[in-house]
C-alpha cells in the first residue's frame, strides 16, 4: 500500500474512450490498495488547438490571458476523468493549479513551481478519494493563473511526488519506456528497465523527447523515483532513478544519443596568443548563443585553429560575428558546416571503466567514419561526424556496446 502519482500526458487522455481506459487502470491501483494522485494533460491537441485560437486574434497574445486560456484544456481532462472514476464506483475530486495551491512565480507561460500545499490531496486521500489534479498549471501570488511551459505537466507529477512524498512517480505516455536509442534508427533498440537521473539528462537534452527535461532535473533534486510507462498496453515501463550501489550487473553504456541540430564553426589561422578564445567566443556567448563542443588544436607556426559548435538556428549569427572578430585579429578565415551530426554514448558504467572510448572510436574505424571533433564528460563521449553517417554510426556503436536487441531480451 502506497502512495502513487500518475501522470497522464495528451494521447493517453485523447478522447473519452481513452479517458475510461485511464479511469479503469487508476482503478486496478486503488484495488491494490494504494492511494493515487492523478495528473492530467490536456487531450491531445487542445493547447495546439487553444493557442490557434489565440494566434487568430492576435499575433502576440498578452502572456497572461495565454494562461488563462491555455489552462482550460487541463481542467476538462480532470473533469472528464473524475466522472469515469465516479461511474465506476469511485470517489475522486479534481483541482486546478490555484484549487490545490500550486505557487509558482508570475512568469507568465514559463512559471516556475515555487511551493506546493498538500494539504487538500492530503484530506481527500484520507477520505478514500482519488484526487486528479490539472498539470501544467499553478497560480502566482496575486492569484493570476499561470502555465509551465509546453510538456509542464511532468512538471506538475514531480513535483507533487516530491510534495507528497510518493513512492513513484508514474509518467503514462504512448510509448513503453525510454529506449538504448531512437527505434526508428535502430530497429533493435531496446526498453532499458531502468537509467539513471543523470543518464536521462544526457538523452534528453540530445532529443529523447520522452520527458520534459525540467521534470528530470526536478526528479532528481528531489528524489522522486520516475517510471515512464505506455497507457496503451501492459509493461513495467523504465525506472529512472539513482545509482543502485551494486552496479555489478549495470551496462557500461546504457544508450546511444544523437542529435542533427548542430553546425560546426571553424575560425583558421588564429594568433596562438592568451586571450584569443575569449575574444572569439566572449561575442559568441554575449550573444546569447549556446555553445557545445570546442576544439583548439595546437600550433606549429604560431597560429591554430579553432572550432565549436553552436545550435543551427544560430549558425548565421554566429558566422557573422565570427567574421568581425577575425578581421580584427587577423585571421585567416571563418568557415561554416552545418552537415554535421553528434552522436554520444551515454551510461554512468563508464566512469569505472577504461577503454570505452577506444570501443567507440574503433568501431567507427571500422565503418570508415571520420570523426571531426571529440568531447567526453564523466557519463558521456560524443563526436561530431559528417551528418550523412549518422545512422550508420548509431547502429555501429548500438552493436558495439551490445545494446542491441536479441531474441533473448526481446
Ligand atoms: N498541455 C500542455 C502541452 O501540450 C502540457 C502538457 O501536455 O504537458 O504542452
Ligand atoms: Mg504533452
Amino acid at each position: 500500500m502506497a502512495l502513487i502519482v500518475q501522470k497522464y500526458g495528451g494521447t493517453s487522455v485523447g478522447s473519452v474512450e481513452r479517458i475510461e481506459a485511464v479511469a479503469d487502470r487508476v482503478v486496478r491501483f486503488r484495488d491494490e490498495g494504494h492511494d493515487v494522485v492523478v495528473v492530467v494533460s490536456a487531450m491531445s491537441g487542445e493547447t495546439n488547438r487553444l493557442i490557434g485560437l489565440a494566434k487568430s486574434i492576435v499575433d502576440q497574445p498578452d502572456p497572461r490571458e495565454l494562461d488563462a486560456l491555455v489552462a482550460t484544456g487541463e481542467q476538462v481532462s480532470m473533469a472528464l476523468l473524475c466522472m469515469a472514476l465516479h461511474k465506476r464506483g469511485h470517489k475522486a475530486r479534481s483541482y486546478n493549479g490555484s484549487q490545490v495551491r500550486i505557487l509558482t512565480d508570475d512568469s507568465h507561460t514559463k512559471a516556475r513551481i515555487r511551493e506546493i500545499d498538500d494539504s487538500r490531496i492530503r484530506a481527500d486521500l484520507a477520505q478514500g478519494s482519488v484526487v486528479v489534479v490539472a498539470g501544467f498549471q499553478g497560480v502566482d501570488e496575486n492569484g493570476n493563473t499561470t502555465t509551465l511551459g509546453r510538456g509542464g505537466s511532468d512538471t506538475t507529477g514531480v513535483a507533487l511526488a516530491a510534495a507528497l512524498k510518493a513512492e513513484e512517480c508514474q509518467i503514462y505516455t504512448d510509448v513503453d519506456g525510454v529506449y538504448t536509442t531512437d527505434p526508428r534508427v535502430v530497429e533493435r533498440a531496446k526498453r532499458l528497465d531502468r537509467i539513471t537521473f543523470e543518464e536521462m539528462l544526457e538523452m534528453a537534452s540530445q532529443g529523447s523527447k520522452v520527458l520534459q527535461i525540467r521534470s528530470v532535473e526536478f526528479a532528481g533534486k528531489y528524489n522522486v523515483p520516475l517510471r515512464v510507462l505506455s497507457s496503451f498496453q501492459e509493461g513495467p515501463g523504465t525506472l529512472i532513478s539513482y545509482e543502485e550501489d551494486n552496479q555489478m550487473e549495470a551496462p557500461l553504456i546504457s544508450g546511444i544519443a544523437f542529435n542533427r541540430d548542430e553546425a560546426k564553426l571553424t575560425v583558421r589561422g588564429v594568433p596562438d596568443t592568451p586571450g584569443v578564445a575569449y575574444r572569439i567566443l566572449g561575442p559568441v556567448s554575449d550573444a546569447n548563443i549556446e555553445v557545445d563542443v570546442i576544439v583548439q588544436n595546437v600550433s606549429a607556426d604560431g597560429t591554430t585553429d579553432i572550432t565549436f559548435t553552436v545550435h543551427r538556428n544560430d549558425r548565421k549569427k554566429a558566422e557573422a560575428i565570427l567574421q568581425d572578430v577575425a578581421k580584427g585579429m587577423g585571421a585567416r578565415e571563418v568557415i561554416g558546416d552545418d552537415r554535421i551530426a553528434k552522436v554520444s554514448i551515454v551510461g554512468v558504467g563508464m566512469r569505472s571503466h577504461a577503454g570505452i572510448a577506444s570501443t567507440m572510436f574503433k568501431a567507427l574505424s571500422e565503418v570508415n567514419i571520420n570523426i571531426q571533433m571529440i568531447t567526453t564528460s564523466e557519463i558521456k563521449i560524443s563526436v561530431i561526424i559528417d551528418e550523412k553517417f549518422l545512422e550508420l554510426a548509431v547502429r555501429t556503436l548500438h552493436t558495439a556496446f551490445g545494446l542491441d536487441k536479441t531474441d533473448d531480451n526481446a
